[in-house]
């Protein structure tokens, strides 16, 4: 499943290939995505609009054009998103393939269909579910130490569950949030009220810098967007902690240990995280 930074990657990968462009025809499989496919409007808005940028919130890629609309799209379990000459064979899962001013389609595949393509005014981005209850980005200015422990106030349930909580910050999932913690020192199952202002200054920094890490690393995928046959930028992780079990910490040299938290599977050194 595409965490944050692949689908940060695949914003920087896209962006350059569809900003300016206008949107001339869009083709849709008719099948059933995550939700429906508000294909009546977006054959009625769409076509025309000139695509002026590419953003992120959360795991959703945020195309705007130049009507002020934007088309939201999130990639779900299997979502991939590429950029094909029009006359490339369309492949099997793609579900809505957009035609480029420039001859190319931009085509939206997914074999599972856990992924959506909506279309919003700015104002539904904002209020709609589930962008209403957002926290803040975790690459982004508003998501301190500060923040954190006001957050956390009270809360009991471990500092692992609580980094996962989209309310609070979005985008850092399981991987992110075992590595996070490694990088941070913190044990996972602290419970989030108990941790102290150098704890989360520690957790701040290690998140923003275990991202950019991921992005970066990510980052050399992209100039083969075009031609990797719709690849959206999966990369070899390198990972500290996570699916680890049982192999020395690279710290200290500890045997990783494995935790369920929440229902989710949590690695972390019994050391270094003491
Ligand atoms: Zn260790």
């Amino acid at each position: 499943m595409p965490e944050l930074p692949e689908v940060e990657v695949v914003r920087q990968g896209l962006a350059p290939l569809v900003t300016g462009r206008r949107v001339e025809r869009i083709f849709c499989s008719g099948k059933k995505l995550r939700v429906p496919v508000p294909l009546t409007e977006l054959e009625a808005r769409l076509p025309g609009c000139r695509i002026v940028g590419v953003d992120r919130r959360a795991k959703f890629l945020v195309l705007h054009t130049d009507h002020d609309d934007l088309l939201v799209i999130h990639l779900g379990m299997t979502g991939r998103l590429g950029l094909f000459p029009a006359d490339t064979l369309r492949a099997k899962h793609d579900h809505l393939c957009f035609l480029l001013d420039n001859g190319f389609e931009m085509r939206f595949n997914d074999a599972r269909r856990f992924g959506s393509v909506q279309f919003f005014s700015p104002r539904q981005l904002r209020d709609a579910d589930p962008f209403a209850n957002f926290g803040p980005e975790p690459l982004g200015r508003s998501f301190t130490a500060a923040y954190l422990q006001k957050r956390a106030v009270g809360r009991k349930l471990p500092v692992k569950g609580f980094l996962m909580d989209n309310r609070v910050v979005v985008g850092i999932g399981n991987i992110y949030a075992s590595e996070t913690l490694f990088a941070a020192g913190v044990q996972p199952l602290a419970p989030a009220g108990s941790l102290v202002r150098e704890q989360w200054q520690e957790i701040v920094r290690s998140a923003k810098k275990v991202l950019r890490k991921a992005i970066k690393a990510g980052g050399t995928t992209i100039s083969d967007y075009v031609n990797a046959g719709g690849e959206s930028g999966y990369f070899q992780l390198e990972l500290a902690v996570y699916g680890r079990v049982g192999q020395p910490c690279h710290r200290c040299r500890t045997e990783i240990q494995r935790v369920m938290i929440g229902g989710r599977v949590t690695f972390f050194c019994p050391t270094c995280q003491g």
